[in-house]
């Protein structure tokens, strides 16, 4: 009886598009992974990319692995959401069934960089959430890169250039989180999200006794 007391009240709610961007190298993929495993309710959106699958990546996973003439016909045949140039290659945000889900309550998690993030946001206001990792300091960043070890020096400065570029952007995020320690950084974003979920705005139905209430 308890049950069906509090799933009737439960709250009914449009699903949020979770935007988590940051230079690569300030722990994104991490806390992304950590969100993945702790929360059954949110969703990789998994993006399409041009570039080669680094060890341990799978396609399907972590990416789908497509080449210049697969991208460019997603492109012509608008299966894209939003896509960009990032370090040479091209990312993508497939449309798939984000919007239908969307309705139904589902959440998306993106792990895109800033121009995605804009055009997502120009797109679809309402459901889309951004948050910005940064690293404690660039110094700290630049150390964490050289250490991945799974990029060559002249990437590693590549990746370094464009961390600066992908910073100056910050202020165009909703939240901004620092990763000091995984754990603590990993925590406040789980409360962002949490906090995001409840936003009136967000809510499609009146639960039972508020619509009683109301009438
Ligand atoms: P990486 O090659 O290290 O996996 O990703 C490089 C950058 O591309 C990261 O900043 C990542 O967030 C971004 N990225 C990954 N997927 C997408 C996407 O679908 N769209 C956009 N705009 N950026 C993406």
């Amino acid at each position: 009886m308890a049950e069906s007391t509090s799933s009737q009240n439960a709250l009914a709610r449009r699903g949020l598009m979770f935007i988590l961007s940051s230079p690569s190298g300030a722990g994104k993929t991490t806390i992304s992974r950590m969100l993945l495993e702790a929360d059954s309710e949110i969703k990789l959106s998994v993006s399409v990319t041009t570039r080669p699958p680094r060890p341990g990546e799978v396609d399907g996973v972590h990416y789908y692995f497509v080449d210049d003439a697969d991208f460019d016909r997603m492109v012509e045949e608008d299966d894209f959401y939003e896509w960009a140039p990032v370090f040479g290659y091209r990312y993508g945000t497939p449309k798939g069934r984000i919007r239908s889900a969307l309705k139904e309550g589902q959440d998306f998690l993106f792990d895109i960089d800033w121009q995605g993030t804009q055009q997502l946001y120009q797109k679809d206001q309402q459901d889309v959430v951004r948050v910005f990792i940064l690293p404690p300091s660039i110094a700290e960043l630049e150390r964490r890169l050289r250490s991945r070890g799974t990029d060559a020096q002249d990437v590693v400065d590549a990746r370094m250039e464009r961390a600066r570029a992908e910073i100056s952007h910050w202020d165009a995020y909703d939240y901004v989180v620092i990763n000091e320690d995984v754990d603590a950084c990993f925590a406040k974003v789980r409360e962002i999200l949490d906090a995001e979920r409840m936003k009136r705005q967000r809510q499609t139905g009146l639960i039972p006794f508020v619509r009683e209430l109301m009438s």
